[in-house]
């Protein structure tokens, strides 16, 4: 049954079980978060979400409200902008200043909200957080806790999505802070390097190490490839600059994978510009390799073809290719070689 509401004076239509949120991000009402992610389960902790309701007594996060018939939203008062700024106030006075040199800038929903809202950051008289920065020997995840907003979706992130449960969150009030098992290093504590944590990180608290340096993310084109290093099928986006894959990140739209990746697809690319990868055909001469042009290696692999077409010719296909490749593969070994011996790496 949809469930008739109103938000901001215009009345909607919402799925039953939906919460506020997503009936208004659904149709098109924007509202900031940093604690929330579509993926994870909602929390209701960094209050950036709030929203007035009518007949309900204060603000109330929007991530954690089931919507109701008749329900009276307002996104956008002076009530809900004032805390808004009140919450990125507070998140501010114990966050550096440091966006120009940050991994995250450009790429930083806390940046964003705090833009969006025009909240300056003041320096703070009180008592502050000083964390050591890359404090962890992960080889492929950053850590630096001083821009550590505490919203937990590393936590949820690695429990949900990774199923290992690395990171926790330590402590009670100040001295509250994300910690990986029990206060030891993420390898100590069973991660396996997918870089999940980071990747849903709103901040530049969890960065991924590989890549720092390698330029702003509205610096680099995005090209989503599906990833060759098994028979998953993941998708995500590699991100190129001056022609050069410096990073990968994840793609939300991937249908097999979704933001998820296994540590080889995620950082395992410097292959693709390292120094001993072939760039020229080899053709084996007298007993050793000798490289060649295009045309001479396409020329004479079309030749052999030629003299092997029949059932003296069988094809393997991967796992590691894609469906489309595979496809070709076949009509290949049936339409132009006249065979029907085809298998599969994965076919046992
Ligand atoms: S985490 Fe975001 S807000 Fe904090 S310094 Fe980095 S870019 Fe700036
Ligand atoms: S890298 Fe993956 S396994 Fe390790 S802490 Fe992050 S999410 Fe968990
Ligand atoms: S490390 Fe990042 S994801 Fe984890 S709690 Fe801090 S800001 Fe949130």
């Amino acid at each position: 049954m949809p469930i008739s509401m109103t938000i901001n004076g215009k009345a909607i239509q919402a799925k039953e079980g939906m919460s506020v949120l997503d009936a208004c991000w659904a149709n098109g009402v924007s509202i900031p978060t940093l604690c929330h992610h579509p993926d994870l389960t909602p929390m209701g902790a960094c209050r950036l979400c709030v929203v007035e309701v009518e007949k309900m007594r204060g603000l109330v996060a929007s991530c954690t409200l089931p919507v109701s018939e008749g329900m009276v939203v307002h996104t956008e008062t002076p009530k809900v902008v004032e805390e808004r700024k009140f919450v990125l106030e507070m998140l501010l006075s114990d966050h550096p200043n440091d966006c120009m040199t940050c991994e995250a800038d450009g790429n930083c929903e806390l940046q964003n909200a705090v833009y969006q809202y025009q909240v300056p950051w003041k320096p703070h008289k009180g008592k502050t957080h000083s964390y050591p920065v890359d404090g962890d020997p992960n080889p492929f995840v950053f850590t630096d806790f001083n821009k550590c907003i505490l919203c937990t979706r590393c936590v949820r992130a690695c429990a949900e999505i990774q199923g290992r449960n690395v990171w926790g969150v330590a402590n009670r009030g100040f001295r509250d802070k994300i910690v990986a098992g029990a206060d030891v290093t993420m390898l100590e504590a069973g991660c396996e390097s997918c870089g999940a944590c980071a990747a849903y990180c709103p901040t530049g608290a969890l960065t991924d190490k590989s890549s720092r340096g390698s330029g702003r993310a509205y610096q680099m084109k995005k090209v989503t490839t599906t990833c060759v290093y098994c028979g998953v099928g993941c998708q995500f986006d590699l991100n190129v600059k001056g022609g050069k894959v410096v990073k990968i990140s994840s793609n939300a739209k991937a249908a097999v994978n979704g933001m998820a990746l296994c540590v080889k697809g995620r950082y395992g690319y410097n292959f693709i510009h390292h120094k001993d990868r072939l760039t020229k055909p080899l053709i084996k001469k007298d007993g050793a390799f000798v490289e060649s042009t295009w045309d001479e290696a396409l020329t004479l692999v079309a030749q052999k073809f030629a003299e092997a077409k029949g059932d003296s010719f069988a094809v393997l296909a991967s796992a590691k290719a894609t469906n489309e490749e595979n496809y070709l593969i076949q009509k290949f070994a049936r339409a132009v070689m006249g065979t029907n011996s085809v298998d599969h790496c994965a076919r046992l």
